[in-house]
């Protein structure tokens, strides 16, 4: 431990803080083992035990109380990751100390009833039997913003909860930008008519030994330490977990039919890994060892996938493996692949959504939320809204609720505030795509298959601090702005109408 960690106290926190490491660590394998390998009736034992775990990890975090306090009256003396450890502790506890315990308790089993109710709901395409519960949610997500305290806004609360030091403020402006220009790329795009509306591909059913050779040869491409210090398995919905720095976990999926969704999954979660395995050594069972917040750790799974992965150089180099793994390709070349792999086509279902439609998605989820969050709109009227609202930003309309409001699980498990930092993560793509290419050639790099070098940039600027600093801080120090929509306008603007397609 020598080296980074010097101040006394801090030594102290962080010796006492390794229990809480210690549950998460365990409550962590234990999500993991839910997600891939579980048997279905052990859901009911696993989330008793997955409650136990958090109690025990917040009483244990309340008991270091003092020691935060003490620190924070040596903040002058303490260095930056000293600071990084008292600002995130001092956040859970700020948390625990405003929130009631009895909330916090009917929150965590009005999300379990509500999470329930969801998925038979969304199959039945039946939103009256979700509303009662949504509306509990919203009650009570709205008296937890209350109690954590805000700024102008309830919804800052729950923003700064998911993306420290997020604020409404940040999203309209960050929207106000990207709406517009997106609308504007898009209907050239349209009218370019590049893109069919339906693509064979989308429909050809594969082999999943073969595609699983074909994730196998992603993972080499991006020099996945597998069976060391990683490992890929199999879950309806890809995650990324890192029990630690060298035990990172993802999965993928196979639905049996276009090849993309699981190649693109694999990738995305390769990001998030590669983020998780270069945190500094330093800072692993401290507070701080993981990534900065989810919008920057989704900057970094985009990365790989959209601005690495869906780059026209990345299909040159990927399509005679792809060919010789998935024969039905045998008709296709590269830049088929590239068009097919970047399809632009506004649609319903966000998961599915191309880069360019995707921040339309959560354009509308933002501002339902903000509306909710501020008493200005209501369950009952959420279909209606949301009809609207997909109207206005992307010319379609869900014909069943399943496709419409039903389709997320974030709103089932109270999740408000979340969905921004999916955006803040795009935008922070472009910034990064502006910044890297000061450093290198982009595409030359991927051409030569340099995949280190592209990862040694990401984790001298980005992970190897862990959490020291917030998402803000951390941007500003190292791209000298926070926040900046621009460079992600233009990003699209090049690829979907431009000067991309010269090399
Ligand atoms: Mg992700």
């Amino acid at each position: 431990m020598a080296g980074i960690f010097q101040n006394k106290t801090i030594l102290e926190i962080i010796q006492r803080y390794r229990v809480v490491w210690a549950v998460g660590h365990a409550s962590s394998v234990l999500n993991w083992d839910f997600e891939t390998y579980m048997p279905s009736e052990g859901t009911l034992a696993r989330a008793i035990a997955d409650s136990e775990l958090s109690l025990l990890q917040q009483r244990f975090t309340l008991s270091l109380k003092g020691l935060v306090d003490q620190a924070e009256k040596e903040n002058q003396s303490l260095n930056d990751e000293e600071k990084g450890i008292v600002r995130v502790l001092r956040r859970h506890l700020d948390y625990y100390e405003k929130v009631p315990p009895e909330l916090i308790h009917e929150l965590s089993k009005s999300r379990t009833e509500a999470n329930q109710v969801w998925r038979v709901a969304r199959k039945k395409d039946d939103y009256e039997s979700f509303r009662p519960h949504l509306e509990k949610l919203v009650e009570l997500k709205r008296k937890e913003a209350e109690k954590i305290g805000y700024e102008r806004h309830p919804y800052n609360a729950l923003l700064d909860r998911n993306e420290e030091g997020l604020r409404t403020d940040d999203m309209d402006s960050i929207f106000g930008k990207l709406i517009p220009n997106l609308k504007q790329i898009l209907l050239k795009v349209r009218r370019a008519g590049i893109y069919p509306k339906h693509h064979d591909l989308e429909s050809v059913k594969y082999d999943q030994t073969q595609m699983e050779s074909v994730n196998k040869e992603i993972l080499k491409f991006f020099g996945m330490p597998e069976g060391t210090r990683f490992r890929m398995d199999v879950s309806t919905h890809p995650f990324t977990t890192d029990f630690a720095i060298n035990d990172v976990r993802i999965t993928t999926r196979y639905e049996g039919r276009d090849f993309r969704a699981s190649m693109y999954s694999t990738m995305h979660e390769s990001g998030h890994a590669i983020y998780a395995l270069q945190v500094l050594r330093d800072l692993e069972y401290t507070p701080i060892a993981g990534g900065a917040s989810g919008g920057i750790h989704e900057s970094q799974s985009r990365f790989i996938e959209n601005v690495v992965g869906r780059s026209r150089e990345f299909c040159k180099v990927a399509t005679p493996m792809l060919k010789s793994k998935l024969k039905f390709l045998k008709r296709y070349d590269s830049e088929d692949l590239y068009h097919y792999f970047n399809l632009v086509r506004p649609s319903l279902i966000r998961v599915d959504a191309d880069e360019l439609t995707y921040n339309f998605h959560i354009a509308v989820r933002y501002q339902i939320e903000k509306q909710l969050m501020g008493g200005e709109a209501s369950v009952k009227e959420l279909p209606s809204i949301w009809s609207e609202k997909f109207k206005d930003n992307l010319g379609v309309v869900p014909r069943t609720d399943s496709q419409g409001v039903l389709q997320d699980i974030h709103w089932s498990w109270g999740n408000f505030g979340g969905f921004p930092s999916y955006t803040i993560g795009n935008v922070v793509d472009g910034m990064i795509w502006n910044s890297i290419r000061k450093e290198m050639d982009l595409s030359r790099t991927i051409r030569n298959k340099d995949t280190g070098k592209i990862k040694e940039y990401l984790g001298r600027k980005i992970h190897k601090w862990g959490q020291t600093y917030s998402p803000k801080e951390l941007l500003r120090r190292e791209f000298g702005e926070s926040y900046n929509p621009d460079y992600l306008v233009r990003y699209l603007e090049q690829k979907y109408l431009g000067s991309s397609s010269q090399d």
